[in-house]
C-alpha cells in the first residue's frame, strides 16, 4: 500500500522501505523495557519500536510508517510528560541510542548524536576540559582546598586556618564582582538556590533534609517553591489521572467520559 502525505502519494518513487536498527516487536523478550516511558501512567503498545542506530535507519522508518500508513512516534529520553513518544498499534522510532560526538577543540563546537542525555554531554565535555561536573568539581575541591583528614573542615581561611566573615568577605565579594552579580546576593543564598534546585530536580522532603543536615521538615519545606513549570507538570498529571479513573475534568456532568 502507498500512503498518502501532504496530498501526494508517498513512496512510490522510492520503492518499499524494510525497517533497519534494532528492531523490537511484541513477541521478543525485551518488548515491555522498550515501549514503557517514564511516565507509566501511559502505557501504549506499539506495533514496533526501531532503535535507530544512524540516520539512515530513521529514515527508513520514517519512509516506512509512511507507505503503511502506520502512526508514527520519535522517542528520545522517554521522559515525555504526556506521554507523546509512543503510539498504540504505531511505530515508534527511538533515537536514544544515537550517542556520538565530536569535539572540535578549535572552534570549540561540540557535535552530538540526539541520543546523547545531558548527562553523558556533560560527563564527555568534562573529560576534555569543557565542563565541570559536580562531582569532579567537588572531588577537586577536597583534594585542593580542604583541610586534611576525616574531620578536616571542608571550607577553610586563606592561610588555611578557620574560616571567618573577617577573612572571607574581600574573596566573597570579588567572586560575586565576577560572576556579575549585585550585592543583593548573599553566601547563604546559594544553599537556599542549591536546596531549591534539588527540590526541583525531584528530591523529596528526606533528601532535601540529608542534603542540609537538618533533623526536622520544616526547613526543607521552605526550599519546596512551586515553579510554573512544575505546577504545570503537576496539573497536567492530576488531569490525566483524573481522566484515567473514568472523571474528566472538562466534563460539565451533563455526558460521559471518554479516554483518548
Ligand atoms: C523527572 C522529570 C524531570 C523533568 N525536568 C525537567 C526540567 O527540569 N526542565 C524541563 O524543561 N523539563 C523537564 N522535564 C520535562 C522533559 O524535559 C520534557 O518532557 C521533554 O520533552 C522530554 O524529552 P525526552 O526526549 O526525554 O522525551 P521523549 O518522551 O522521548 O520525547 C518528548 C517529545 O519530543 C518528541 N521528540 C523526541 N525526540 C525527538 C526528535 N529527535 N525529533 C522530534 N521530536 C522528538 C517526542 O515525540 C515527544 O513528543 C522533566 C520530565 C521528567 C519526567
Amino acid at each position: 500500500m502507498t500512503g498518502v502525505y501532504g496530498g501526494e502519494a508517498y513512496g512510490a518513487e522510492c520503492g518499499p522501505a524494510k525497517l533497519t536498527g534494532r528492531i523490537v516487536r511484541p513477541e521478543d523478550p525485551g518488548y515491555t523495557d522498550a515501549r514503557l516511558g517514564w511516565d507509566q501512567l501511559f502505557s501504549h503498545y506499539p506495533l514496533v519500536i526501531v532503535f535507530a542506530q544512524n540516520t539512515q535507519d530513521v529514515v527508513n522508518a520514517l519512509t516506512w510508517a509512511r507507505q503503511n500508513d502506520v502512526a508514527l512516534r520519535i522517542r528520545s529520553g522517554r521522559h515525555s510528560l504526556e506521554g507523546w513518544s509512543n503510539v498504540d498499534s504505531g511505530l515508534v522510532t527511538d533515537i536514544s541510542e544515537l550517542k556520538s560526538v565530536h569535539i572540535d577543540s578549535a572552534s570549540r563546537i561540540a557535535t552530538v548524536g540526539s541520543g546523547l542525555n545531558q548527562l553523558e554531554a556533560v560527563t564527555t565535555l568534562a573529560k576534555q576540559n569543557f565542563a565541570v561536573t559536580l562531582v569532579d568539581a567537588i572531588t577537586g575541591h577536597l583534594e585542593h582546598y580542604a583541610a586534611a583528614g576525616q574531620h578536616g573542615h571542608v571550607f577553610v581561611g586563606p592561610q588555611g586556618g578557620q574560616l571567618r566573615r573577617s577573612n572571607f568577605r574581600d574573596d566573597w565579594v570579588k567572586a560575586r564582582k565576577d560572576a556579575g552579580v549585585t550585592a543583593e546576593l548573599h553566601f547563604h543564598d546559594l544553599r537556599h538556590t542549591g536546596n531549591t534546585l534539588a527540590s526541583t530536580a525531584g528530591a523529596s522532603t528526606r533528601e532535601l533534609m540529608t542534603r542540609v543536615g537538618h533533623s526536622g521538615s520544616r526547613a526543607a519545606l521552605i526550599y519546596q517553591h512551586m515553579t510554573s513549570d512544575r505546577d504545570r507538570a503537576i496539573a497536567d498529571r492530576l488531569g490525566a489521572m483524573i481522566r484515567d479513573g473514568g472523571g474528566d475534568p472538562s466534563d460539565n456532568g451533563d455526558k460521559g467520559s471518554a479516554r483518548t
